[in-house]
């Protein structure tokens, strides 16, 4: 078993510069503001808020406004090319704010810049960043935060990866929250640059999971979402042999918390004991991401993805054997450079086979240091652009289907806030995660209740209030 653990010595250090920093700013006149823009995945997401956690712990007060900041973070993603161009425009056009006030630290982290080479790029060309770090290094955000405001630091460590336990976390919800259960991946997908910059698996103990989880119960958290590169790999690391399902079994058992939900789940690890136990668990959502990337087997081969479409097809027949009202969802990658017209048929063909509720459809991405990289396309862009337009089209029409069974019906939704489009109408979520709109009012957000949906879309649900 390989030790993830970080030096305790390590970490009491990380605690000393929180609290320098601390002192520090508490004794300016007014409280410094700070700020941290995510891109990607949920993975991401729960990793800045474990920034803003420190960050609240060193005494800043968060904001949305970067212009206002004293510290500014982009946590980067690194799973699509036109990411990096979107960061280096946003953190180009902040240059301005560095020449006014140049007590301002702009910090760029996260997957893009555990790239070596990106990061070296951004530390050369964009003077005004003061401060990189990988996503290994994350846990050192209070010293490398202290070293900054002396001179420019970079630290992107070449490693498989560490476990750290106890660092504040500052939750974006206050009923919902993100619970990271393992990190890194061991599957080296042709395409995908997350091995490389993730590191490998490492599950974090059974126990160290259900007392966070136990925890957020006891401050009114009532959902949970698990989070892994691949949540069915969880545990194969652990000493005790507790397995993912083994670990559903036991957050269902957590009083207050009323749904589960979690992701991502590789098709090739789903096994009999994850379903009985998504089937048997009442809090766990019916819901299951399980990305197919392609239909054609030649191309799951050269993909790397170790399950064939026949394998696939298998257990999407267990899962709705066992889960009847499963809601499926899958990521798609159109245009892997050997995939063929013939070989898109056959995505298309298991597309309408399956009838996912929803589909992320994604143009491939050239990333470098991958083996996909190295491979020469056989269709053209144009080709490529037409065929994720028609995937679109096939998709749309089975999800308006889907959710054409939901009319008259009534549902029961949490209730998330505000749809970010209507300030004036709510948002919640059934257990299949179809998002439902509605007139209420505050007092709703954070309870489970039951809606009657009196109008279907593609992508949503209209209803009203029972
Ligand atoms: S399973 Fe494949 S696609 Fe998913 S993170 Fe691992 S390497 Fe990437």
């Amino acid at each position: 078993m390989r030790n993830t653990a970080v030096d305790p010595k390590e970490l009491a250090f990380q605690k000393e510069c929180i609290e320098k920093i601390r002192k520090l700013n508490s004794a300016k006149k007014q409280m410094p503001k700070a700020c941290v823009i995510t891109y990607g995945c949920q993975q991401n997401e729960n990793d800045s808020e474990r920034i803003k956690g420190m960050l609240c712990s060193m005494g800043y007060e968060l904001s949305e406004t970067r212009e206002e900041c004293d510290v500014i973070i982009f946590n980067t993603c690194a799973v699509r090319e036109n990411a990096e161009m979107k960061l280096k425009g946003n953190v180009g056009a902040l240059k301005y704010l560095k020449a006014k006030r140049k007590d301002v630290i702009i910090g760029v982290c996260g997957c893009m810049v555990q790239q070596k080479e990106v990061a070296e790029i951004l530390h050369s060309k964009f003077r005004h960043v003061e401060l990189i770090f990988g996503t290994h290094a994350i846990y050192k955000f209070p010293q490398l935060l202290l070293e900054a405001k002396k001179s420019s630091v970079m630290d992107v460590e070449d490693c498989d990866g560490y476990i750290v336990e106890d660092i504040p976390v500052r939750h974006d919800d206050k009923y919902k929250a993100w619970v990271s259960v393992m990190y890194g991946c061991n599957n080296f997908c042709t395409y995908c640059v997350v091995p490389y910059v993730r590191g490998r698996e490492r599950s974090r103990t059974f126990e160290n999971v259900i007392a966070e989880i136990t925890r957020l119960a006891e401050d009114g958290y009532k959902e949970v979402t698990l989070l892994g590169q691949n949540v069915n790999s969880y545990g194969k690391d652990l000493e005790d042999g507790k397995t993912f399902a083994q670990l559903l079994r036991a957050v269902n058992e957590i009083d207050g918390i009323e749904r589960i939900r979690f992701a991502t789940s590789h098709p090739k690890d789903i096994s009999d004991e994850l379903i009985d136990a998504m089937a048997e668990c009442k809090k766990v959502c019916p819901q299951l991401h399980l990305p197919v990337q392609a239909g054609s087997n030649k191309v799951l081969k050269d993909m790397n993805r170790s399950y064939t479409r026949e394998k696939y097809l298998e257990t999407i027949k267990k899962v709705r054997e066992k889960i009847p009202n499963i809601a499926l969802s899958t990521d798609i990658i159109v245009g892997f450079p050997t995939e063929t017209v013939e070989d898109f048929k056959e995505t298309v063909s298991l597309v309408k086979e399956v009838r996912y509720d929803s589909m992320f459809t994604f143009i491939y991405s050239r990333r470098r240091g991958t083996k996909a990289a190295t491979m020469d396309f056989v269709l053209s862009e144009e080709q490529i652009q037409k065929n994720f337009d028609e995937l679109l089209e096939v998709q749309n029409k089975i999800s308006r289907e889907i959710n054409e069974t939901y009319a008259g019906k009534t549902v029961e939704i949490f209730v998330d806030g505000y749809s970010k489009n209507d300030p004036e109408t709510l948002q919640g979520r059934t257990p299949e995660n179809k998002i439902v709109n509605f007139k209420g009012d505050s007092s709703l957000i954070g309870k489970i209740i039951n809606i009657k949906i009196s109008e279907v879309r593609t992508w949503s649900l209209n209803g009203e209030l029972e």
